[in-house]
């Protein structure tokens, strides 16, 4: 039995990162250490006080209330869902579809353009420079001339780990008739953010994970700050009670945790300096990073070997090398203190 597939997505392939069996997983971009033992503690009190028979709170009042104290919003201004692709999505249901366009600017997160072809939204593409900034005045007149529903900024940039200058912001959002949405999966590991700039009477978007920086990708929890008027109408896209109660209890719970989640960062973006010191000193092109990743290109030997000889030392990174713009490169996740010594220990080898 057949049926034929919408025929805008016929070819279609889903959304995968390549899986191996290794020892040492620096793919994903992961947190290398889960949350502390005393957040499951108190999880599992917590659902010992849950009434399973009952749907959970569709407007998730209380995580809601608690994410928009942490960013000193509104909880109005919050919109929260299984995972920041989710939440993206959402924005995509919400204000893509037929007739309507986003902007992105490449190399970036692959989900940016997926998510607007699974919707029916039409994706138009310009290029980063080719050190994968930005210049405002490019982006600005890129907006003005493409005028699109949805323009994409990513920052950090994943898979270059560069910010977006705060300037390119200020020029998207200028020129742009609709909304601009910064992806902040990897905000905290940066030393810039957006959330300060979002308010009512503007169009601009935040979207964050609980994915890398809380140590909780299993979880899938996601959020958006963004105008009220925004929030208003991705409530009315997602599906009822989409956000289980188990959910809801442990979001809420993670902000007990903010000091744990700080050290874990903090240990993260000091292995990223020891991480971007050995690249400095080897045989390969390196971004400076501000995520808890590290795109490099080995100058001398080719992307697919080097990825397939750090396998054959259990290592798994993250093949860009096909990808556009993206010639030969690779992407290491900054993993424990013994994984990133195995990892530049292997490297090494690796470029001989
Ligand atoms: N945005 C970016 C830039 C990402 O890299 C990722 C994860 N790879 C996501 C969003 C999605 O994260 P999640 O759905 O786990 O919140």
């Amino acid at each position: 039995m057949t049926i034929d597939r919408r025929p805008d997505l016929s070819r279609m392939k889903g959304y995968h990162s390549a899986q191996v069996e290794v020892d040492v997983r620096l793919n994903t971009n992961e947190s290398p250490e889960p949350p502390p033992p005393e957040f499951g503690a108190a999880l599992a009190r917590a659902v010992t006080e849950i009434d399973f028979n009952r749907y959970p709170d569709r407007s998730a009042t209380a995580l809601r209330a608690a994410i928009a104290a942490d960013h000193n919003v509104r909880p109005d201004q919050v919109f929260v869902g299984n995972g920041s692709n989710e939440v993206l999505q959402c924005l995509l249901l919400a204000f893509g579809g037929p007739g309507r366009s986003v902007l992105v600017f490449e190399p970036t997160y692959a989900l940016h353009t997926h998510i607007p072809e699974i919707t029916g939204t039409k994706v138009l593409t310009e290029t980063r420079n080719e050190d994968f900034t930005l210049d405002p005045a490019t982006v600005g007149a890129a907006v003005a001339a493409a005028d699109p529903t949805i323009v994409f900024l990513c920052s950090p940039n994943n898979p270059t780990g560069l910010i977006e200058d705060p300037a390119v912001l200020d020029a998207a959002a200028a020129a742009s008739q609709g909304l601009v949405v910064v992806d902040e999966a990897y905000g905290q590991f940066s030393s810039w953010s957006a959330v300060d700039r979002v308010n009512d009477d503007d169009r601009i978007v935040v979207v964050r994970t609980f994915s890398k920086t809380w140590a909780m990708a299993g979880l899938r929890l996601g959020y958006a700050i963004a105008p009220s008027s925004v929030v208003e109408a991705m409530d009315a896209v997602v599906l009822p009670y989409h956000l289980d109660v188990v959910k809801q209890a442990a979001g809420v719970l993670a902000f007990d945790f903010r000091g744990a989640m700080e050290a874990r960062v903090a240990r993260i973006c000091e292995q990223r300096g020891r991480i971007m010191a050995a690249l400095t000193d080897l045989d390969v092109d390196v971004w400076p990073s501000q995520a808890n990743f590290v795109l490099f290109r080995p100058r001398r030997v080719a992307g697919d070997v080097v990825w397939q000889r750090l396998v054959d030392n259990s290592i798994l990174v993250r093949n860009c090398s096909s990808w556009p713009g993206l010639d030969g490169c690779l992407r290491v996740t900054v993993g424990t203190a013994e994984e990133n010594g195995r990892f530049i220990d292997a490297l090494k080898g690796a470029l001989a």
